[in-house]
């Protein structure tokens, strides 16, 4: 090694020392802008940024796939996450009101504050469905503003994306056009593929389902459905016996056959109703990539459309 080379590498060498871990060498950053960074809540809302953004921007989502978006546990990872973030894209309608608050208190970013571009509230253009007359916590509903799992109407998917395409070219606008062209591109996607899932459940229309949480309203609503029951007396309420007594009556009367139960939800308790009212449960997800091969938002519901589908012919 010559003088000039010790003298280069030796101040690096006590850096990582100092450290006492085998860090990587700092590098430099090169000259050219940083990909704007994205969070966003939950991984549905992270998939649809992705159709957006692409590689030009950088997406984090805090909650995992297997967690029920309603009760995320926090992480101090997330707090630093959040501070970091140039765009944050939340449900709004109080999805994660039970997690996200304090965690965005931590974060302290300017950037991703209320009024702020940085800011998205998926719900900003969604139609709401189940809007209570009264807002009323008091007894644990989880749904106090409506129901916030929209998502499940690939027509709600087109609005949310817009939404996002639109703080997106207020964060970055140097690619606006291409935000602008990905979501013509995805909603052009969305369009074809309605007709297709549309197809596959005409079959089955007014079909009665039965969910654990109060999840599928949208899908019900946007594909000819009716929940008939959900196990859950109220969202976010565990059953009681009297309440699953009463779901097991309506299903036999009323030709209930299908349970959906999504991961993080009592598997168990559907068993037991589903042996008492000759029902099936069904496992699905309405976060992408809980199951296989659902890591976009099309692959999602083309693997919901022919699971239900399926279960649904098997019990006609
Ligand atoms: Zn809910």
């Amino acid at each position: 090694m010559t003088n000039l080379m010790k003298h280069i590498v030796s101040p690096r060498l006590a850096f990582v020392a100092a450290l006492g871990t085998a860090v990587p060498a700092p590098t430099i950053k090169p000259p050219v802008a940083a990909k704007p960074s994205v969070v966003t809540t939950t991984p549905d809302l992270g998939a649809i940024a992705k159709e957006i953004g692409g590689d030009l921007i950088d997406v984090k989502t805090l909650a995992k796939p297997s967690e029920d978006p309603h009760f995320v546990d926090a992480k101090p990872s997330h707090v630093v996450t959040l501070n970091r973030a140039d765009l944050l894209i939340e449900g709004g309608a109080e999805l994660e009101i039970g997690w996200l608050p304090p965690l965005l208190e931590s974060a302290r970013n300017d950037k991703i504050g209320a009024g702020s571009p940085g800011l998205v509230y998926a719900s900003q253009n969604i139609r709401m469905l189940e809007v209570p007359t009264t807002l009323d916590r008091s007894r644990g509903d989880v749904h106090a503003l409506g129901n916030p799992h929209f998502l499940m109407d690939p027509q709600n998917a087109k609005i949310v994306a817009g939404e996002i395409a639109d703080h997106l070219a207020q964060v970055d606008p140097k690619s606006a056009a291409q935000y602008k062209a990905n979501l013509a591109q995805f909603n052009a996607k969305i369009d074809a593929k309605e007709g297709e899932w549309q197809k596959a459940l005409a079959p089955f229309k007014g079909a009665k389902l039965v969910t654990y949480h109060n999840d599928f309203v949208y899908f019900a609503n946007r594909f000819g459905f009716q929940i008939l029951e959900t196990l859950e007396p109220k969202p976010g309420i565990a059953p009681s016996a009297a309440h699953i007594a009463k779901v097991i009556a309506t299903m036999k009367s009323n030709d209930g056959h299908v349970i959906l139960v999504q991961p993080y939800q009592n598997r168990k308790t559907a068993e037991t109703v589903a042996r008492q009212a000759d029902a099936v449960v069904v496992d699905v997800s309405q976060q992408p990539g809980a199951i296989k091969n659902t890591n976009t938002y099309v692959e999602l519901m083309d693997t919901l459309v022919h699971t239900i589908a399926s279960a649904l012919q098997e019990k006609k």
